[in-house]
């Protein structure tokens, strides 16, 4: 069977030889598929695994915008809509530099899996620019927000396209999004998640990501009769998904000494604080500095800039018990693995989307370390968005607490599910990469068998 998902691979390889991202994530999922094609051959025959590898529509367009000085820019920008088998498309915007087709079909196909995984009705996208909003102004932001979104709108609406927030797209930029959304269509509607709290934001989704990374981290801890009090822990990125993994882990008595951003890593060996994280909040959220000011301002941090010729990442050198990886993908390489396991590292909880490259993720399988996937493990972000998509349907808003309730009980059922697919598919007793694989895959193939080829 080995052989089916390497021809499976080979026949997506084909078609996208310049997408590598987007190869391994393919990759990685038919490998773990192998066993559910084996014992439901009805997939193979109805090409699931192909259609399943296409996405359904791809939209790709010029995004011109002129600048302080009176300079014209000309971006590009894209929407992958991937899957629409379970619902519509959902899925966020990222803006950055390194921003490609491969990256975002990438992406959008780890989506698909991780939408079906929440329980709640949603396809997968994803979708953004090459735009660089570091030192742009508030001004250009918008500018180029409103140039996005006059193209963009003809494609989303609240039950076709969902999109939301994602490196690089926070509160500012989903408010200039919806503002130019709304003027175009002419109506007020949930087209976007991640609104402002005023205007049908849901509560509790700027931390949503954050805080359901550690909700799993502590079930994948709890299933060993562990917990996360007294665990020392490594968080990569400064960001929004690594601000909210901060202040949780704090919140349930974790100590977290390390936080990164592209530019290099700080190690405070006397821990993050509470009132350390809300320097890190203004800094990056507002003042928008780097993350080096955090040893400048800390007598107890020690800061290490990146060498882009290093073959491991300091950061993953320091010794602790857990490692959150929670800024962008191969961010954790096969050498920093080794080093994780060596320095003592126990769980690893994948907060970003596809941090670690595979022969890091087959090191931490062998070694018998907890890895949470990010396809679950992150998948708290968008079941919030889920949660603020079905509150403004209703016309209503729930409390703060009864939205952190539904998202611990959505982390805690991905968390079974994955244990109980891998159990009924032979994986190991806690691959949580074939779980999450193939629970993710069995909903969609199951609709989309149901559909007919369309
Ligand atoms: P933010 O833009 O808020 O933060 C990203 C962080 O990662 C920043 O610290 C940034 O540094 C750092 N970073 C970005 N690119 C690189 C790079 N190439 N090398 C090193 N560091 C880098 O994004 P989010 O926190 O929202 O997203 C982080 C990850 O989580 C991404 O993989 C995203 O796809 C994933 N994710 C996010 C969700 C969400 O709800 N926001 C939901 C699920 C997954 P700098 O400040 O220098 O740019």
């Amino acid at each position: 069977m080995a052989d089916l998902s390497k021809s499976l691979v080979a026949e997506v390889s084909r078609k996208n030889p310049h997408e590598p991202e987007f190869l391994q994530a393919v990759e990685e999922v038919f490998e773990s598929l192998e066993p559910v094609l084996e014992r439901h051959p009805e997939y193979l025959a109805a090409r699931i695994p192909q259609r399943i590898a296409e996405p359904e529509r791809v939209v790709m367009f010029r995004v011109p915008w002129v600048d302080d000085q009176g300079e014209i820019h000309v971006n590009r920008g894209y929407r992958i809509e991937m899957n629409s088998a379970i619902g519509p498309y959902k899925g966020g915007l990222r803006f950055h530099p390194s921003v490609n087709l491969g990256i975002l079909k990438f992406l959008a196909f780890e989506q698909v899996f991780k939408n079906s995984l929440t329980t709640l009705p949603m396809g997968g996208g994803k979708g953004g620019s090459d735009f660089d909003p570091k030192g742009k102004s508030d001004q250009e932001v918008m500018r180029f927000c409103q140039a996005f979104m006059a193209e963009l709108y003809r494609h989303i609406g609240p039950n076709t396209d969902v999109p939301a927030g994602d490196i690089g797209v926070g509160g500012r930029e989903i408010g200039f999004l919806f503002g130019q959304y709304k003027k175009l269509a002419n109506e007020f509607t949930g087209v976007l998640t991640g609104k402002g709290r005023n205007w049908g934001g849901s509560l509790i989704r700027p931390e949503a990501t954050g805080y359901g990374s550690v909700y799993f981290a502590a079930e994948m801890l709890a299933a060993k009769g562990d917990s996360l009090e007294g665990k020392r822990c490594l968080v990569s990125g400064s960001g929004n998904v690594a601000q909210f993994t901060v202040e949780k882990l704090i919140e349930l008595g974790a100590e977290v000494v390390t936080l990164s951003d592209s530019s290099g890593c700080v190690h405070d060996p006397e821990g993050v604080t509470t009132e350390k994280l809300e320097f890190v909040k203004e800094l990056k959220n507002g003042r928008r500095g780097r993350i080096r000011e955090y040893a400048e301002e800390y007598a107890s941090a020690t800061y290490t800039e990146v060498d882009p010729s290093a073959d491991h990442d300091p950061l993953w050198a320091v010794e602790a018990d857990c490692a959150f990886p929670s800024a962008t993908q191969n961010e954790l390489n096969g050498r920093d693995a080794r080093n994780l396991v060596e320095n003592g590292v126990k769980l690893v909880c994948e907060g970003a989307n596809m941090p670690t490259t595979p022969d890091g993720v087959e090191t931490f399988l062998e070694k018998g370390i907890l890895f949470g996937p990010g396809k679950a493990a992150n998948a708290g972000g968008v079941a919030v968005s889920g949660l603020e998509m079905s509150q403004n349907s209703l016309r209503y808003a729930w409390t703060r607490e009864e939205v952190d309730a539904k998202l611990k009980s959505i982390m805690r059922e991905i968390h079974s599910s994955c244990l109980e697919a891998a159990k009924e598919y032979g994986a190991g007793e806690h691959d949580y990469v074939a779980g999450a694989n193939v629970a993710g895959f069995r909903k969609v193939a199951d609709a989309m068998m149901d559909q007919g080829v369309v």
